[in-house]
């Protein structure tokens, strides 16, 4: 058989042969095993099975496995041949691959604190189930739907002995209190709906939902997922972030009582383990989770729904490099399951897929229930400038803050950069004040009166005199959130302000706290960074204000003109979903920008088409597929000439239809003490030359290689 070491170790990157041992399962796949390696012994995974040749059989040098360690499989067959293909994709060792599949609290075999439950709910349907009581009672579960025990026993008058018989085949399971919340009935879907809803019923493959933000996409993922259900199917949900989920899984435990479970990297091992386990049993039928759970090892997978598609969250920056939504294509493909991609602003590359008939594709141009897109005011900030108005805030928003804390409604306002000020610099000799670590400037935190490195977490308090000119003269330049709360406390005293940013909020818990404050009233103004832009829904928020339209435009990234559009049409998005309807007002120094033009219309054709013409003409993707390279180093010159043999290396290696950028100093050019250098490669397809470059430099030390990169920088 062909096992995977577990180790990330660059010489043990293949599948080693073993033979069984003497004692072992009949389907070796997918089973955690312990192995002889070298002189010591290594855990690994059976990735697959073969029957031997005879000389190969004969061989001494092919040793026995030594033991099995789970009871059970750890992985499908499917996520076994997945983790082939990802570590093929991605050029990650085979073992990390498999890692990155098997939680933690799996591997060590921990267990959560599984609650005894008081509550039942069927199972899934068994052909065997004759015995006519249990049969019975597991019908009377089925239709009433959780209950305890003795509700159910009484029901139709059976012995606890077939409650524990039904128990024991996994006919009946539990549920937490949880989510035996009441049900609320589904919608009525509107025609966009049903017509959506129809075309996904026809079966496997993927789409693309193109919905305008509260076009009522997430009924239509509920609608399949309860069919998927119905058909005894498991399915999964994956959002964008942690600070998602709460809201998602809230409305996902309102329709289904048959148990949502929920995975992200709030819970303890032990209950992600637990999770784990349940999923494997195949008794859950519906997971939210974010981006790992892609890997959950469903036995019976019907559907994957990937919310908000476009979101860069969804790929992975350490090894194995995957994204999400291709990982969930893949194995939809391969498990014969659904996969939806939905989103009001689809990254270019689905939607450039949907246009050319490569995936489904099926847009909702309609907010539901006829709710109108909000209204968008844009204002140029130069021109307020000129007028004399230096405040953050332009004339027309504060008029419209003002209106809205008086009409006693909600107020968001957007600005994509936290702390108090972005940079400080010398007056007399303009030198900003930068991390000894990397190549940034630092930010100050009024909150904790110190400047800090957002890349590396160094900390230091402002010096009193510039360090290059001795000067005195010390300026503060460029607004962050907590700048932000300020001027709103200075300007609207009696507002209640709630902050949310990558400071305020540092776990799940925060984040759920902030989401219930909010959603309870607590506050009027919320003053937050992007990642309260997006799937947020606050019925009560008529008013959002963007601060600074800009901000992510000015990054020296392919992809920051769709990101800016994206965040602008998401921000805009959180207004007027409720009965009232929103008002945005969107600041900026660059109204004329394609991006911000038609964020203002909601226009995503629009954009889209302007933005394809220039990927087309600069070469990206989707019409190239990049490999960005990475070559760091704590000595520059040695990072430099790395960078240069790399880059040799790769010339020696490709014909010109590769496209070899660089070497040149990244964006940033020093991240905690480490030089780096950026060589970027260019190709129409992912050629056999392509796949022979990336063996050679899979493991070549100093050197990262990211297929597909999302951060340039
Ligand atoms: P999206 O996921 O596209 O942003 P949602 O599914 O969150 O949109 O829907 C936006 C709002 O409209 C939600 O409050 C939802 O309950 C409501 N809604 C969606 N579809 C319908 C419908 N057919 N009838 C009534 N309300 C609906
Ligand atoms: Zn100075
Ligand atoms: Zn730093």
């Amino acid at each position: 058989m062909d096992v995977a070491i577990e180790r990330a170790v660059g010489n043990l990157d293949r599948l080693w042969s073993y033979r069984a041992g003497p004692e072992g399962p009949e389907d070796w796949i997918g089973h955690r095993v312990e192995v002889p390696l070298g002189h010591g012994t290594a855990t690994g995974l059976v990735i697959r099975q073969r029957a031997m040749p005879d000389d190969l059989a004969a061989d001494p040098k092919i040793r026995p496995v030594l033991a099995v360690l789970d009871q059970e499989p750890t992985l499908t067959p499917q996520l076994t041949e997945l983790a082939v293909w990802m570590s093929e994709r991605y050029l990650a060792f085979i073992g990390q691959t498999v890692r990155a599949m098997v939680p933690p609290g799996v591997r060590r075999g921990v267990r959560g604190t599984e609650v005894r439950p008081s509550r039942w709910q069927a199972g899934e349907v068994a052909p065997g189930l004759r015995a006519v009581r249990q049969r019975a009672l597991w019908e009377w579960l089925r239709q009433h739907g959780p209950s305890t025990r003795e509700e159910m026993l009484a029901a139709v008058s059976a012995s606890p002995t077939v409650f524990a018989a039904l128990r024991r085949q996994g006919m009946v399971v539990p549920v937490s209190e949880e989510q035996a919340l009441p049900r609320t009935p589904p919608v009525e879907l509107n025609a966009e709906q049903l017509s959506a809803v129809q075309r996904l019923s026809g079966g496997a493959g993927v789409w693309l939902l193109e919905g305008v933000t509260g076009s009522g996409k997430t009924e239509v993922y509920l609608e399949r997922i309860e069919e998927m259900v119905a058909e005894g199917k498991q399915a999964l949900v994956l959002v964008p972030e942690i600070a998602l989920t709460p809201q998602t899984v809230a409305r996902f435990r309102a329709r289904f009582d048959s148990g949502v479970e929920v995975w992200h990297s709030g819970l303890s091992q032990g209950q992600r383990a637990d999770t784990w386990r349940r999923v494997r049993r195949g008794s859950t039928p519906v997971v939210v989770g974010v981006r790992s759970a892609v890997f959950l090892p469903f036995p019976r997978l019907g559907l994957i729904v990937l919310d908000e598609e476009h979101e860069t969250t969804y790929k992975q920056d350490e090894h194995p490099r995957y994204h999400a939504r291709e990982v969930a294509e893949e194995r939809a493909r391969r498990e014969g399951a659904q996969c939806i991609l939905g989103s009001a602003t689809p990254a270019v590359d689905s939607a450039w897929r949907a246009r050319n008939g490569q995936i489904g594709w099926i847009r909702l141009a309609q907010r539901a229930m006829q709710r109108p897109l909000p209204h968008v005011t844009v204002v140029d900030m130069r021109a307020e400038l000129h007028n004399g108005n230096r405040e953050m805030f332009s004339g027309a928003l504060m008029a419209a803050v003002t209106q809205t804390l008086a009409a006693g409604r909600q107020t968001i306002l957007f600005l994509n950069r936290r702390g108090y000020a972005t940079y400080i610099f010398c007056r007399d000799c303009g030198a900003p004040l930068s991390c000894p670590n990397c190549a940034v400037t630092l930010t100050y935190h009024q909150e904790t009166g110190r400047l800090r490195c957002h890349y590396c977490f160094y900390e230091t308090v402002p010096p009193r005199h510039c360090p290059t000119c001795q000067s005195s003269r010390i300026r503060y330049f460029g607004a962050g959130t907590e700048r932000v709360v300020e001027a709103v406390a200075r300007l609207w005293p009696e507002a209640r302000v709630l902050r949310a940013d990558r400071d305020t909020l540092t776990g799940r818990e925060s984040h759920e706290r902030m989401w219930r404050a909010f959603s309870r009233r607590e506050a009027d103004i919320l003053v937050g960074t992007q990642m309260i832009a997006k799937g947020m829904d606050w019925p009560m928020v008529t008013l959002v204000g963007i601060l600074a339209a800009d901000v992510s435009l000015n990054f020296p990234d392919f992809r920051s003109g769709e990101r800016t559009f994206q965040l602008l049409v998401q921000a805009s998005g959180r207004a007027g979903r409720g009965q009232t309807p929103g008002e945005v007002v969107i600041q900026t120094y660059n109204p004329e920008h394609y991006a911000i033009a038609r964020a203002v219309e909601a226009d995503y054709q629009g954009f889209y088409d302007e933005e394809l013409g220039y990927r087309e003409t600069a070469g990206y993707p989707p019409f190239r597929n990049l490999w960005l390279l990475e070559v760091r180093s704590r000595d520059e010159d040695q990072a430099r000439r790395m960078a240069q043999e790399t880059a040799d290396l790769v010339r020696s290696q490709v014909d010109d239809s590769v496209a070899v950028l660089g070497p040149a100093p990244a964006p940033i050019a020093k991240v905690r003490e480490l030089f780096r250098f950026h060589i970027l490669l260019k190709s129409a397809v992912r050629s056999p030359q392509l796949d022979r470059l990336g063996v050679a430099l899979k493991g070549r030390a100093g050197v990262r290689v990211t297929i597909d990169p999302y951060f340039m920088l």
